[in-house]
């Protein structure tokens, strides 16, 4: 897998923004809010083979820190390494937020639209492609490499499997945003999506493109 290249600041951050934007507005009014708390996921690299230099600082006042605030609203899909503190290397901390991300609004757009829980490889698929896809663009933006990303591109999800825009529009944008954010020239994006209050006016535009004229 080659190394993303790499956006401008500018671009990153409205992509975050963008993030934490949808998901308060479509996606945690979804959520079941049971005030659970995440199961802890495989130890991050760092914890693993320790090097001196820990990335955590990384995203502190950095506008990467909301994914990982989002991902800690989507306890079902976070797995963060279970020695998690302020050493934990940034990208394992920046790939397993996404893939909270990906499964979480995958699985909440799912059952949104069809009233029904989402087939499990759908759900993988969104958490790894999201993991790699951000997990690379931070790596680049901050020239570090790390093991889960390898690890992510060794073994990459079906694109076949992978939801389009059409099927689960907020996640389904989400990956393409993320497949290569340098390629963002429009800053805002513009999509029907942000005219949507809530994933019933997501639904209905879906329903509607399916109804033939
Ligand atoms: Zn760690
Ligand atoms: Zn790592």
């Amino acid at each position: 897998m080659t190394a993303a290249r790499i956006p401008d600041a500018l671009t990153v951050h409205q992509l975050l923004g963008r993030i934490v934007y949808f998901h308060v507005l479509l996606i945690a009014p979804e959520l079941p809010g049971t005030g659970m708390t995440s199961a802890p996921g495989p130890v991050c690299c760092n914890h693993r083979f320790p090097r001196p230099l820990s990335l955590a600082t990384a995203l502190k006042g950095s506008a990467w820190g909301a994914l990982a605030e989002v991902a800690t609203e989507l306890p079902d899909s976070h797995r963060p390494c279970p020695h998690a503190s302020e050493t934990c290397c940034a990208t394992c901390r920046i790939a397993s937020a996404a893939s909270a991300l990906g499964r979480g609004w995958a699985a909440t757009e799912h059952r949104a639209y069809h009233q029904s829980d989402p087939d499990a490889r759908l759900v993988d698929g969104c958490g790894r492609a999201a993991a790699d896809r951000m997990g690379r663009v931070f790596a680049a933006q901050h020239g570090t490499s790390c093991t889960v990303l390898d690890r992510l591109a060794a073994e990459p999800p079906a694109t076949a499997s992978l939801p389009g825009v059409d099927e689960l529009p907020l996640t389904g944008e989400l990956l393409a945003l993320w497949a290569d954010p340098a390629a963002t020239t429009q800053a805002p994006v513009a999509s029907w999506l942000n005219h949507c209050t809530g994933l019933g006016d997501v639904r209905r535009v879906l329903e509607l493109r399916r109804t033939p004229s």
